[in-house]
């Protein structure tokens, strides 16, 4: 079976109901960049960059910095977490990517501009899990305080992977919410288009020793589910109203 088979197959058993968002000062909304970076985004920056340009990658980043630009034009919150690694602490099972000082771990061109941001948070991040690299040493949590200071009702969760680190800070910050520990926090919402993670048929893992595949298509799609299940909404639109 072919892995457009596979994807028509998974579509059918795992539906995934999406459903159009329209935002407005109403519902204050905070937005989460996840990895938008060039070890995960831009063609050839790294082991874990894409080797050729990438559809799904692209379009991505296109929509994350179309919201970006929303959110900050109306002054609403930003909070980016950046993959970023000291040189001699690996991250299993990934070969070593986004080390901390190189162009890998920094913002994609097209969300430079997000540094000088005075509404934008970023904050770099050593583990796949962007709740728990929130972490201080003394406990407290960046992001928490983000969502606190703010008053944020609901966070929109855009970048990269759907089935990796955007799925585990989602999964996290639900659980987070759940505790009471992200109060005003009500929904945690994963924008399909705004989200994209890589592509290893397995033809080619096959190739490479150790290699898990990990078919694109079917694999942002089960990000997206498994979101779903643990209780986040899935929008595959986002308008802004008055
Ligand atoms: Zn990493």
């Amino acid at each position: 079976m072919v892995s457009s088979d596979v994807f028509s197959l998974l579509k059918n058993e795992l539906p995934v109901q999406q459903d159009s968002l329209s935002l407005s000062s109403h519902l204050k909304t905070g937005l989460v960049l996840v990895d938008i970076v060039n070890g995960f985004c831009t063609v050839g920056s790294g082991n874990l960059a894409p080797q050729a340009p990438d559809k799904q990658i692209q379009g991505m980043v296109d929509e994350s910095v179309r919201l970006a630009k929303e959110f900050c034009r109306r002054d609403w919150p930003v909070y980016a977490l950046l993959d970023s690694h000291h040189p001699d602490i690996p991250e299993p099972p990934y070969p070593p990517h986004c080390i901390a000082g190189t162009e890998e771990s920094e913002l994609v061109p097209a969300l430079h501009w997000l540094e000088k941001e005075p509404n934008a948070t970023l904050r770099r991040k050593d583990c796949i899990d962007g709740f728990i690299g929130s972490l201080e040493k003394d406990g407290s949590n960046t992001f928490v305080d983000w969502v606190k200071a703010n008053e944020i009702k609901a966070v929109l969760v855009v970048g990269i992977c759907t089935d990796i680190c955007v799925l585990d800070f989602v999964c996290s910050a639900l659980s987070a919410r759940n505790r009471r520990l992200l109060t005003p926090l009500e929904d945690v919402i994963v924008y399909s288009h705004g989200c994209a993670t890589f592509d290893l048929p397995v033809h080619v893992a096959k190739n490479i020793e150790g290699a898990l595949a990990h078919p694109q298509e079917i694999m942002h799609h089960v990000g997206l589910y498994m979101a779903k299940g643990r209780g986040a909404k899935v929008v595959s639109e986002v308008s802004f109203g008055t």
